[in-house]
Parts: structure tokens; C-alpha cells; sequence
């Protein structure tokens, strides 16, 4: 029973909230990314080279995480409040309580 390590599909492994801490297949998150350079920023691609946290694509999950300092903790490297607020910017822009995403064709 124990002993051996379940193989699982990386890709469809969820991926877990530094906010909340629930939960979510990783389209439905936002990724952030520390960056070779040091730099922390959100890669929109999911692809980025670095070290990587996810975060629900919430305005109250990156208000969390700023309190608890999640991604500092995450990324191990210190995360300016800057960050976080063009990450809460990003969520309730994209958002909307509703209103479509905005699709490109
Ligand atoms: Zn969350």
C-alpha cells in the first residue's frame, strides 16, 4: 500500500492556492513567477522559466496572500506590496463578477 509513489499526470495535477490554500485546476489559477533574475512578476503563459506559486484568480485570495506574505514564502525571496496590487488589479479586471473575458480571435 504505502510505499510506492502514485504516478500522476503532472499536467492535470491541481495546483494549490498560496492564498486560501484550496485547490484548483491550474487554468483557474494565476501564476506567478519568480523569475532567474530575481525579479517576481504573473506569467500569463503557465510557462515561464522560475520558480512558480499559484494563486485563485480572486482579488480576496492575493489579499490574503499579502497578509500572510504567502509569496514571499512561496518564491522564497522577498515580494514588494506592489506586486500584489497589480495582482488584485489583474483579478478584478479580468474578473467582472460575470462579465465576459475578453476573447481574442
Ligand atoms: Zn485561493
Amino acid at each position: 500500500m504505502a510505499g510506492e509513489e502514485r504516478r500522476t499526470d503532472k499536467r492535470k495535477r491541481p495546483r494549490t492556492c498560496v492564498g486560501c490554500g484550496e485547490e484548483s485546476p491550474k487554468r483557474e489559477l494565476i501564476r506567478i513567477i519568480r523569475t532567474p533574475e530575481g525579479e517576481v512578476r504573473y506569467d500569463p503563459t503557465g510557462k515561464a522559466n522560475g520558480r512558480g506559486a499559484y494563486l485563485c484568480r480572486r482579488s480576496d485570495c492575493v489579499a490574503l496572500a499579502k497578509k500572510k506574505k504567502a509569496l514571499s514564502r512561496a518564491l522564497k525571496t522577498d515580494v514588494d506590496g506592489v506586486v500584489y496590487d497589480s495582482l488584485i488589479a489583474l483579478c478584478t479586471e479580468k474578473d467582472g463578477e460575470g462579465r465576459d473575458v475578453t476573447v481574442e480571435k
